[in-house]
């Protein structure tokens, strides 16, 4: 048995058999350095998934940062302190000025589940509308409406699924104004039939990008128009940005922004602290204020000043370094070279994204766009087997996707690019 089959049997025995791993032979990663990581054999992998380490594995800024304040002072958030404060002003800032206050929270999930329950608070409503293939977390209600892998929780009778337009699989032949007319009159049904329950809608919750039901194509006017109908009916539309924020797409900082709708709420997390747990939500001041009263919401560790020095240096870089400009230029190199791959091997159906952050839709080849699920595990896992890192999203599992840290350059795309053509000339 090799030292990582043994540490493989060790980690079943101590944290469960199902505890979530990549890749059929998992990697044991022990240090990180940009956009590389390195296993326990010295062997070096490009990182073309993570999006914790923002602004690239243990950026020395980021790094200095939290051993200083480590060094200097932690402690819980109920204490008044500068870097804290000015994080939040910092942050803030780059927002819509109705989102004017911040609360921190040490995961995703906090902030979503806290972002529902002021929804709910504002309100008076319960219901509570997402995506019928999406994640946001792992607290009782966002488990119970999770609807993109299998949850032993009933989904509620407070909540309703919607399908998101994916032009690759639902055009046929409409026009945009015909597509996002038809899905948004799905959350126009869904509001409707809360109704019929009896169950006044609290919030629309969705994430902009769409990144785990498969980062369709945007479709112009949807989210306006299933925004615009939820508002109607007296419910808050909460932007979850998990993913799609802090500069991702390149164009814009917030997901939401690309839509051109502003949220009532937005959720962060990921990438905020650049492997540090910060999460948090923006929401406007009153909303926050009444709520606080109300609610006397405190988190032990959310918002740390450790948390606030980390989350802030993560800033610093994504500004010094031009990381949303990078995201923009290289971006757009890669999914040139995408298409060119898609033009040569036939399995590539459809080449989306924006910034840095792609997926491949791998197709049979049929008139029905078969989607090539066993195919796509294979490429990954292949890539892997080559050194570059890589997974797969979609209802289908057939979407590879692709989400490097920021810093992710030119000879970097090259290698990606390589060692995905091969992958795809092999299976
Ligand atoms: N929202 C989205 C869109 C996510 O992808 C995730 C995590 N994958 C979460 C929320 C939950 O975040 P966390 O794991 O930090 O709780």
């Amino acid at each position: 048995m090799s030292s990582d089959e043994a540490l493989l049997e060790r980690r079943y025995h101590v944290l469960g058999r199902n505890a979530p791993l990549f890749y059929e032979r998992p990697v044991h990663l022990v240090s990180g350095k940009g956009v590389w990581v390195t296993d326990a054999d010295g062997r070096e992998y490009l990182d073309v998934y993570n999006n914790v380490p923002h602004v690239g594995h243990c950026h020395p800024h980021v790094v200095e940062a939290i051993a200083k304040q480590a060094a200097t002072l932690n402690v819980h958030s109920r204490y008044l302190h500068e870097t804290v404060v000015a994080y939040a002003e910092r942050l803030t800032a780059t927002f819509d000025s109705s989102l004017s206050s911040a609360v921190f929270t040490c995961s995703g999930t906090e902030a979503n589940e806290l972002a529902l329950r002021m929804a709910r608070y504002r309100t008076g409503g319960e219901g509570i509308i997402v995506s019928d293939f999406s994640y946001h977390g792992n607290s009782q209600t966002l488990a119970a409406v999770t609807t993109c892998f299998p949850v032993p929780e009933a989904f509620p009778r407070f909540a309703r699924k919607v399908a998101i337009p994916d032009p690759y699989r639902d055009r046929h032949d409409r026009s945009d104004e015909e597509l996002s007319n038809h899905f948004a009159a799905q959350v126009d049904a869904a509001v409707k039939s809360l109704q019929a329950d009896g169950i006044k809608i609290a919030a629309l919750l969705i994430d902009t990008v769409f990144a785990n039901e498969g980062l369709h194509d945007p479709v112009p006017g949807y989210v306006a128009k299933a925004v615009e109908i939820v508002r109607a009916a007296g419910g808050l539309f909460i932007s979850d940005e998990v993913q799609a924020g802090f500069g991702r797409t390149g164009d814009a900082m917030w997901g939401h922004q690309l839509s051109g709708v502003v949220p009532d709420i937005a959720t962060l997390g990921k990438p905020m602290g650049n492997g540090h747990p910060i999460a948090g939500l923006v929401g406007p001041t009153d909303l926050i204020d009444s709520f606080g009263l109300a609610a006397t919401y405190f988190n032990t560790f959310g918002g740390n000043p450790v948390s606030a020095a980390a989350a802030s240096a993560m800033l610093d870089v994504l500004e010094r370094e031009h990381l949303l400009e990078n995201a923009r230029n290289v971006g757009a190199y890669v999914k040139t070279g995408l298409r060119a791959l898609a033009d040569k091997h036939s399995i590539v159906g459809n080449v989306r994204g924006r910034g840095l952050f792609f997926g491949l839709d791998l197709v049979k080849g049929d008139a029905d766009r078969s989607p090539a699920t066993a195919e796509t595990k294979r490429v990954m896992n292949l890539m892997r087997e080559n050194g570059v890192l890589i997974s797969r999203i979609g209802r289908h599992d057939n979407i590879l996707k692709m989400r490097p840290p920021m810093v992710f350059a030119k000879e970097h795309a090259d290698r990606l690019l390589a060692t995905l053509d091969d992958a795809l000339a092999s299976i």
